[in-house]
C-alpha cells in the first residue's frame, strides 16, 4: 500500500533520509523506532506532502504520490493528482492541531462534508459513531479547550478517521499528554488496530504500545532503516547493535 523506493531528503546539508526503501502492505500496523532526528518524523510528513523528496518516489495504493507518469516518464504530479492520493492517508499529530472555534462535532464534519462532499447529516452520522468508538459520545458539543488532552487526542484520531482513509499515520501521538492520560489514547488506538482493517504507520516512544499492536517495526538510524521485523524479534533478539543500544535507553 505504501512504497519508499530510494528516497532522499536533505535540509542544507544535512541527509535526514538516505536512499531509503520500504514499504507497508495494506492492513498491516507498522512501527518505525530510533533515536531522535532519525527522519522519522520526516517520513510521515512526507507522506502528507507537508515535505517533498529530493529523490526517489513514493506510492500510495499504487499511485505515485508526488508523481505521475507522463509519456513513460515521470514528472511531478499537479495539485489535483496530488490531492487524490492523498485522500488515501489520515494523520494525528503530536499536537492534536484542533480547530479550537469550532465544537466537537464540527471539528469531526468539516472535512468530509467540504472535501468528500458528504451531506451534513451523513457526516454527523459518522461522526457520532467515531465519538463512540473513541469513547467521547457525550462530549460532541464541547470544544477542544473544554477537554483534557487525552480527550482532545481521541478527538484528533476521529477526526482522521472521518475521511476513512486506508492509513492512519501516528506521530508521537502521546507524547504532549500527561502520564494519566496516555493509557486512554492507547486503548483507543489498541482497538482501532484490532478492529478494522486501516493500515497503522505509527512513530512512538511507547515500546509496549509498539509490541502489543505492531506486525513489524523499524529501526531507524541516521535516516536508514538498519533493522526491521516483528516486535518479538526486535525487542528481545535484536541483531544490530545500535538496535540493542537504544532499546537499551528507552526500555
Ligand atoms: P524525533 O524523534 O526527535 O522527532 P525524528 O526521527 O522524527 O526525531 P525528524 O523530525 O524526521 O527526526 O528530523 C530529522 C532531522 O531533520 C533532524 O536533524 C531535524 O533537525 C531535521 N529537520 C526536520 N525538519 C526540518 C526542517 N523543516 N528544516 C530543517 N531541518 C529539519
Amino acid at each position: 500500500l505504501i512504497r519508499f523506493d530510494q528516497v532522499t531528503k536533505r535540509f542544507g546539508d544535512n541527509t535526514v533520509l538516505d536512499r531509503l526503501d520500504f514499504s507497508v502492505d495494506s492492513g498491516k500496523h507498522v512501527t518505525l523506532i530510533g533515536p531522535s532526528g532519525s527522519g522519522k518524523t520526516t517520513i510521515l510528513r512526507l507522506l502528507m506532502t507537508l515535505a517533498t523528496p529530493d529523490e526517489g518516489t513514493i506510492k500510495v495504493g499504487g499511485a505515485y504520490l508526488t508523481h505521475e507518469e507522463r509519456g513513460g516518464k515521470l514528472v511531478r504530479a499537479g495539485e489535483k493528482h496530488v490531492r487524490e492520493v492523498r485522500k488515501n492517508i489520515g494523520m494525528v499529530f503530536q499536537q492534536f492541531n484542533l480547530f479550537p472555534n469550532m465544537k466537537v462535532l464540527r471539528n469531526i464534519t468539516e472535512a468530509p462534508v467540504t472535501v468528500l462532499g458528504l451531506s451534513k447529516d451523513e457526516a454527523e452520522e459518522r461522526a457520532r459513531e467515531l465519538l463512540e468508538l473513541v469513547g467521547l459520545r457525550e462530549h460532541v458539543d464541547k470544544y477542544p479547550g473544554q477537554l483534557s488532552g487525552g480527550q482532545q487526542q481521541r478527538v484528533a484520531i476521529a477526526r482522521a478517521l472521518a475521511m476513512r482513509p486506508r492509513v492512519l499515520l501516528l506521530d508521537e501521538v502521546t507524547s504532549a499528554l500527561d502520564p494519566e492520560l496516555v493509557v486512554g489514547v492507547l486503548d483507543v488506538l489498541r482497538d482501532i488496530a484490532r478492529s478494522t482493517d486501516i493500515t497503522m504507520l505509527c512513530v512512538t516512544h511507547e515500546m509496549n504500545f509498539a509490541r502489543d499492536i505492531s506486525d513489524q517495526v523499524l529501526m531507524f538510524d541516521s535516516g536508514r532503516v538498519i533493522e526491521s521485523g516483528p516486535p518479538q524479534k526486535i525487542f528481545s533478539d535484536p541483531e544490530q547493535e545500535r538496535t540493542r543500544e537504544f532499546l537499551g535507553a528507552v526500555l
